[in-house]
């Protein structure tokens, strides 16, 4: 029997760890932390029995991962549920822009730019389905949907700012900027769009889903399952050099780029070590999860339904912010992401003292404190707001690399998301997954298709290294 090593237990370790066991070799994972689940993981932090996802917390990439989806986890317990809206983004004076799953009812609400919504999503999300396999990948290889992806992939090409030119009301375009900012990335740069088109596409086809009892569960699944599959995952091992692997034929390593190269040091070819030790990582992020009374007193009645809130005020503002941060400078007012997935899983909750998730955008390596900054967002959204607070847990951005060593200097997307990173992943070649080592393979967030909990890196990963291993 084949044997294989998975170092790091995030959604794509294990994705990796499945699809190898599946594939009939005897796995072992290995995680530095306590607990498995890298940003998939869950848990109390101020109040008994209130429910809090530490990292991760939405998620139509997982519902509509081509890979997790056909593993049937619902019978290891992942169960996905929706809240009423998907998105609000606030604006001052009570106005919002409001993203439903269906396209129409995005589109009505939407009034004069409802038409220009309706003709960059409609198609694109419809068919969803059929090109979703294209872009969970490299993209540097033969498409199997070819017009299709052109269709998505043309206005994916450009700058998130030109697609905001293409809208004409305030509610629209801070929508469009509030989704298209999740690429952490000035929204001038090329490709920007299509980290926006991305997660509205898959959000028009599968809806912005939560997992019931926390993100956690989508990791706590997968090791259900690859335990049945004779898999064995070790906690408290944090691997620091090769001595410390088991001997076994392939070793993934759900790992940062740079961290990969100071543990294989001397047995990376020169010029993968030296792309290794220069991949650039994106801003930062300051967490603050809340314990709120009554939940959060929006302005925007839809926000009170919608599982996430961008908080940002304007297009205008939310460009500036990601310029700030890229460029190093904290912004008086952040942009901030702000999740109620306790409207979707009421079961996170203790009487009506509920769990509101929420992180900003600072600069990489950010030291100050932001929590005064994010409440003032939030507050200025929802007046009222600061007099909800029962409690409050923080993550710095020095705490995030702390809480995981992939997010280096606070960066949760693993990388900067430029465009050459979304092209080629960590460094220019046709095959992001290999090493250059014999056997070894990359198969964390830093690959393609990057960031998110959908296990699509992991997946590939291991799809290269069995060919290889059967070649
Ligand atoms: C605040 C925040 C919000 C987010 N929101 C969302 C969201 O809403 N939706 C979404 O889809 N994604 C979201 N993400 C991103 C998502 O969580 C990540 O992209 C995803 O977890 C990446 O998976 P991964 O397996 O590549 O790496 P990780 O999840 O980072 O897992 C890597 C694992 O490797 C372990 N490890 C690292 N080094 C070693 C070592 N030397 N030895 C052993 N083990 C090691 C780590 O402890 C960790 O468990 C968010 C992330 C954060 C932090």
């Amino acid at each position: 029997m084949s044997t294989a090593t998975v170092v790091g237990a995030g959604p794509n370790g294990l994705a990796a760890a499945v699809a190898l066991a599946r594939a009939g070799l005897r796995v072992t994972v290995l995680e530095a932390a306590e607990r498995i689940g890298g940003g998939t993981r869950s848990g109390e932090a101020i109040v008994p029995g209130l429910l809090h996802d530490h990292c991760s917390a939405i998620h139509p990439m997982a519902v509509g991962s081509p890979f997790l989806s056909g593993l049937g986890l619902d019978r290891y317990g992942l169960r996905w549920a929706w809240p009423e809206i998907d998105c609000v983004h606030p604006l001052d004076g009570g106005t919002a822009g409001v993203l439903h799953r269906s396209v129409a009812e995005t589109a009505a609400g939407l009034g004069a730019d409802g038409r220009t919504w309706r003709r960059l999503f409609q198609g694109p999300s419809a068919a969803y389905d059929s090109f979703g396999d294209d872009i969970m990948g490299p993209l540097l290889r033969l498409p199997r949907h070819p017009v299709r992806l052109a269709r998505f992939g043309i206005p994916a090409l450009a700058p998130a700012a030109l697609l905001a030119k293409a809208f004409r009301t305030e509610e629209a375009r801070g929508l469009w900027g509030g989704v298209a900012a999740h690429a952490f990335h000035p929204l001038e740069r090329p490709l920007t769009a299509s980290v926006g088109l991305g997660i509205v596409t898959a959000g028009h086809c599968y809806g912005w889903a939560v997992a019931e009892g926390g993100s956690r569960r989508i990791t706590d699944a997968l090791a259900a399952l690859l335990r049945e599959l004779g898999g064995t995952i070790e906690t408290g091992v944090r691997v620091r050099s090769v001595a410390q692997l088991p001997h076994t034929e392939l070793t993934l390593w759900d790992l940062a780029p740079t961290a990969l190269a100071d543990i294989l040091g001397d047995l990376l070819p020169p010029r993968i070590a030296r792309a290794y030790r220069r991949y650039r990582y994106g801003p930062g992020a300051f967490k603050v999860d809340f314990a709120i009374e009554g939940g959060v007193p929006w302005q925007a009645g839809a926000a009170r339904r919608a599982g996430t809130v961008h908080v940002g005020g304007t297009y205008a503002e939310i460009a500036a912010t990601e310029r700030d941060i890229h460029a190093g400078r904290m912004p008086q007012r952040p942009f901030v992401l702000v999740g109620q997935q306790y409207l979707a899983d009421p079961s996170r909750s203790t009487g009506d003292v509920h769990p509101v998730w929420s992180y900003a955008h600072v600069p990489n390596g950010y030291t100050g404190d932001a929590t005064a900054a994010i409440i003032a967002q939030i507050e200025r959204f929802a007046p009222g707001f600061r007099d909800r607070i029962v409690g409050t847990a923080v993550r710095t951005t020095p705490g995030f690399a702390e809480y995981n060593p992939n997010y280096v200097g606070g960066n949760i997307m693993t990388g900067a998301t430029d465009a050459a990173r979304l092209v080629l992943g960590a460094r220019p070649t046709l095959q992001p997954y290999d090493t250059g080592v014999p056997g070894h393979y990359l198969c964390s967030a830093a690959t393609p298709p990057g960031a998110g909990a959908h296990g699509m890196c992991g997946a590939h990963a291991a799809e290269r290294a069995l060919r290889r291993l059967r070649a």
